[in-house]
C-alpha cells in the first residue's frame, strides 16, 4: 500500500513533502505515538492544528518554508522545514511561525525489563548490535544512559538459533526487552518481540508479511522483487501498510 495523505494521523500533511530514507525511522516513532495517543485522532487535512500534538525527532520534516516562518528549534533545507530536536510541533496560526517545543522533565533511564524500540546497526557472528531509539511507555525523550545495545544469539528466541543473519538484518526496526543494563543486553524472545519493520536487502523497500501461504509463515516478502526473507518476527510486524 502507498503511504500517502490518506493517513493524516501519521503526521502533519504538507504538500510537496518528500520522503527520504532517513524518515523511515521517524514513521516508526509516529506509529508508536499514534498507539499511545488514542484521543489524538485528527480525521482530515485540518489536522494541521497546534492541538494535534505531533511528536517529532531531529531531522523530521515539519512543514515547508513556503507555509511557515521558522521558529525555535527548526532549520530550513531544500524548501522544507525540519526539527533540530525531539519534541512537539507548535504552529502559531496568527503569524505562521512553526517551532518545536522540547520535551521537558527527567529523561528516562534504561532499566531491566524495559521494552525498547531500536534499529539493528550491525551483525557480528553471534550478536546483533542495536541503536536504541526509545523506551516504550517512558515517552519519546532522549535517553540518559543510551549506548549501543546487543542481542546475543542465545537471546534471539526461545529456540536454538544457528545463524543470526537468518533472524536480523541491518536497518531492521526491532522491539526488544532489556535484560542487562550493565552489558546493555537485549532479548527478542517472546511473541511480541523481534522485528517490527524490515527492508528488502536488494530494493530497500519495506517488506510485507505474505498472506495465506502456510509455507511462507514467518517469512517476509518484498512487494517489488518478490524476494522472501526470513526474520525473527514480532507479532506486531507492521509492513508497508502500516
Ligand atoms: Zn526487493
Amino acid at each position: 500500500m502507498v503511504r500517502d495523505d490518506t493517513e493524516p494521523r501519521k503526521r502533519i500533511h504538507r504538500p510537496g513533502q518528500e520522503t527520504g530514507s532517513s524518515k523511515k525511522e521517524a514513521h516508526i516513532m509516529k506509529d508508536k505515538d499514534k498507539d499511545m495517543d488514542k484521543d489524538n485522532t485528527p480525521k482530515s487535512e485540518e489536522s494541521v492544528l497546534p492541538e494535534s500534538r505531533v511528536f517529532v525527532l531531529p531531522g523530521d520534516t515539519i512543514g515547508t518554508a513556503e507555509e511557515f516562518i521558522l521558529g525555535k528549534n527548526t532549520f530550513k533545507h531544500g524548501g522544507n522545514v525540519y526539527s533540530t530536536i525531539t519534541g512537539e510541533v507548535n504552529i502559531n496560526k496568527k503569524n505562521h511561525v512553526i517551532s518545536v517545543i522540547p520535551k521537558v522533565g527527567i529523561p528516562p533511564m534504561i532499566e531491566n525489563g524495559d521494552l525498547i524500540i531500536g534499529r539493528v546497526s550491525d551483525l557480528k557472528s553471534s550478536i546483533a548490535l542495536v541503536e536504541i531509539a526509545l523506551i516504550e511507555g517512558k515517552g519519546e525523550r532522549e535517553i540518559v544512559n543510551n549506548q549501543q545495545a546487543a542481542i546475543h544469539i542465545s537471546n534471539v528466541k526461545d529456540r536454538y538459533v544457528k545463524d543470526i543473519y537468518y533472524e536480523f538484518s541491518p536497518f531492521d526496526i526491532i522491539k526488544a526487552k532489556v535484560i542487562d543494563t550493565k552489558l546493555m543486553r537485549l532479548s527478542t524472545s517472546g511473541g511480541n518481540l523481534g522485528v517490527i519493520k524490515a527492508f528488502c536487502k536488494k530494493c530497500h523497500v519495506i517488506l510485507d508479511k505474505p498472506s495465506g501461504d502456510e509455507d511462507k509463515r514467518g517469512k517476509l516478502i518484498c512487494p517489488v522483487c518478490g524476494n522472501y526473507e526470513s526474520r525473527k518476527l514480532s507479532s506486531e510486524y507492521s509492513g508497508s501498510a502500516a
